[in-house]
């Protein structure tokens, strides 16, 4: 009898396995969706970053979103140029000229400019910082704990003296930086120069007001919007209008508009050109500016007011 049990279990376990396996099989032809050998193609090309600049969560995600969802081809800030080129080839799309975007961080303030700064003891992280009232005077300005330093995959944005600064010549624009800062003051912005007018500054308080808590911060003044259309004001701040900004044309204009900013707010920034670097040949660069290993954590900041 036990026997006879024995074989009847073996038997329907064995049918089940066979009829399991017919099922799987069919599914497996029937199911099966063929991939599409042009991920893999502009996976190869990507540069496996994964740094998210594209705004998918990392290099695979974006090969499938362009070949199935017709993603912009120039998402990939770090491939650049040739990149984006190479993607086109393969999908069998035009190549669109685009700018390079790289960011600028919207505030000019080193420690020295800084009033009002406090012992402060909490979390060395600038996110953790930004929640904690009176650390700085300038409840907008760049906190200096460095969150956007340790987003970048790139080395290539440091804080110094004070204030977070971007070495161009490193930068990839994948915008890390301006996703990390929990003060929102990294914008990225066409470089259709090698230098961009950017400014720097993002207190939006009346002049009386920031002057309390900086020695350089922007008055509101609104004396760039009166001389160039390129500006205007906004919340006591002038913006510049990028799409507007025309390289070929616009240099004598920005000069002028720049000689008129009482707090020379409005900087050309970006890589130094053959210019600029003739033009400091012989100055000696400060030792504390050349070491390549910044130590400016959070608990090595002299707080100074
Ligand atoms: S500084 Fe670094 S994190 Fe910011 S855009 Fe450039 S490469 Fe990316
Ligand atoms: S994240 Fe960078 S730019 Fe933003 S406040 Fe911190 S150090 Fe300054």
């Amino acid at each position: 009898m036990a026997i006879i049990m024995i074989l009847l279990a073996a038997g329907t376990m064995l049918i089940l396995a066979l009829a399991a396996g017919f099922v799987l099989g069919w599914a497996n032809k029937a199911l099966h969706v063929k991939a599409d050998p042009r991920v893999e193609s502009i996976l190869a090309i990507l540069p496996g970053a994964n740094c998210g600049g594209c705004e998918f969560i990392g290099c695979a995600d974006y090969a499938e979103a362009l070949v199935k969802d017709g993603a912009a081809i120039n998402k990939c800030s770090v491939g650049g140029e040739s990149c984006k080129k190479m993607i086109a080839n393969i999908l069998g799309v035009d190549v669109t000229e685009s700018w390079p975007y790289r960011p600028v961080v919207h505030c000019g303030a080193h420690t020295g400019d800084k009033f009002g700064r406090h012992l402060y003891q909490g979390e060395g992280t600038c996110s953790g910082a930004n929640g904690v009232a009176g650390v700085q005077g300038c409840t907008y300005g760049c906190l200096a704990f460095g969150d956007c330093e340790r987003s970048c995959n790139f080395d290539a944005i440091h804080v110094i003296d004070g204030l977070a600064t971007v070495d161009y010549h490193k930068c990839t624009g994948c915008g890390a930086c301006e996703r990390a800062c929990p003060r929102h003051i990294i914008s990225m912005v066409p470089f259709k120069r090698e230098k961009m007018l950017a400014v720097t500054c993002c207190n939006h308080d009346f002049g009386k007001a920031v002057k309390a808590v900086c020695k350089v911060g922007c008055i509101g003044c609104g004396a760039c919007a009166r001389t160039s259309a390129l500006f205007s004001m906004e919340k006591n701040l002038p913006r510049i209008d990028y799409e507007k900004y025309d390289p070929e044309t616009a240099a004598q204009e920005l000069e002028l508009v720049m000689g008129k900013c009482p707090m020379k707010r409005l900087l050309s920034i970006g890589k130094p050109t053959e210019q600029d670097l003739a033009g400091v040949a012989d100055e000696k660069t400060p030792p504390d500016l050349i070491v390549d290993k910044f130590e400016t954590t959070a608990d090595k900041t002299e707080w100074r007011g």
